[in-house]
């Protein structure tokens, strides 16, 4: 993927080496293996029900540092960041870019105290992408997804398309829906979003080129990787590869066939209005 000409959107806030000790009234942080469970890739805390427990306490609001991160790693999720807001600027009317933290361990959010276990995600209250780096290292090597850098901006594309749906009404739509709905039922919803914020993704990286002037770009290879990627991080390989059944009932992020699926129609159409189909077949 080609990135380092794009744009710099210099709105990243930096709170790598804070520490989680420097989160004040976080109580306590959640075992490791209960967050596997559920694991990566956009735990929603407002609309997936099953992971907001893993919030605990209204988090701090501590600062880190504003701009642009001069390392590779920090500064490609300000470029990509900044990629995909131009993409939605255009594509959605009224679209104001999400807030994107980076930390490490630990931090306060605003719905609640967040920690790297859980993966990157978007938290709705505070219009926040949340991403600990070290996560692409847990996914190349522990999930089997790819480790090119295409398949990292597929994540971040992923968590700013909630950042969408929080605009659109889609989250809260799916929020109400669920809380008259059973367990299995509301997952179901869930996973309608996911598949949707994966197609987003797809779209984002359909328009990539055009907004940068090519600056920012998919090269040979790099729809492969985001598959690869799609596919390690489908429920159902997850669940298998922590050794459990799988039970669709449980599915919150959708199977690995749905993401493909998802994540591939969204870049062929390069039209987000195609990306309601999730919620068609529910
Ligand atoms: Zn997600």
């Amino acid at each position: 993927m080609r990135w380092k000409g794009g744009r710099s959107g210099g709105g990243t806030e930096d709170r790598r080496g804070l520490g989680a000790g420097a989160v004040a009234g976080g109580g306590g942080i959640v075992g490791i293996i209960a967050v596997l469970a559920y694991v990566f890739l956009g735990v929603d805390p407002n609309t997936t029900q099953s992971v907001a427990g893993l919030f605990i306490g209204q988090g701090a609001q501590e600062r880190g540092t504003m701009g642009t991160p001069a390392d590779d790693a920090g500064r490609f999720v300000d470029v990509v960041g900044a990629n995909v807001n131009d993409v939605w600027a255009q594509a959605m009317r009224g679209y104001t870019p999400p807030k994107v933290v980076l930390y490490d361990t630990g931090t306060g959010t605003g719905c609640g105290y967040g920690q790297a276990a859980m993966g990157p995600f978007y938290c709705p209250t505070d219009q926040t992408v949340y991403l600990d780096l070290s996560f692409w290292q847990t996914m190349s090597e522990q999930l089997g997804a790819s480790d090119a850098d295409f398949a990292k901006a597929y994540v971040i594309a992923h968590e700013f398309g909630h950042h969408v749906q929080t605009l659109s009404g889609a989250s809260q739509k799916v929020q109400r829906a669920q809380q008259s709905l059973g367990k299995e039922e509301g997952n179901r919803y869930s996973v309608a979003l996911e598949l949707q914020a994966d197609c987003y993704a797809g779209v984002w990286a359909a328009n990539a080129a055009k907004v940068s002037g090519g600056n920012v770009a998919m090269e040979p290879g790099d729809l492969e990787a985001g598959l690869t990627t799609a596919k390690a991080i489908g429920d159902d390989t997850l669940q298998k590869r922590q050794g459990g059944r799988v039970t669709p009932e449980n599915f919150t992020h959708g199977s690995s066939v749905e993401r493909m699926r998802w994540l591939k129609s969204g870049y062929t159409s390069g039209d987000p209005t195609t990306c309601d189909g999730p919620f068609q077949d529910l």
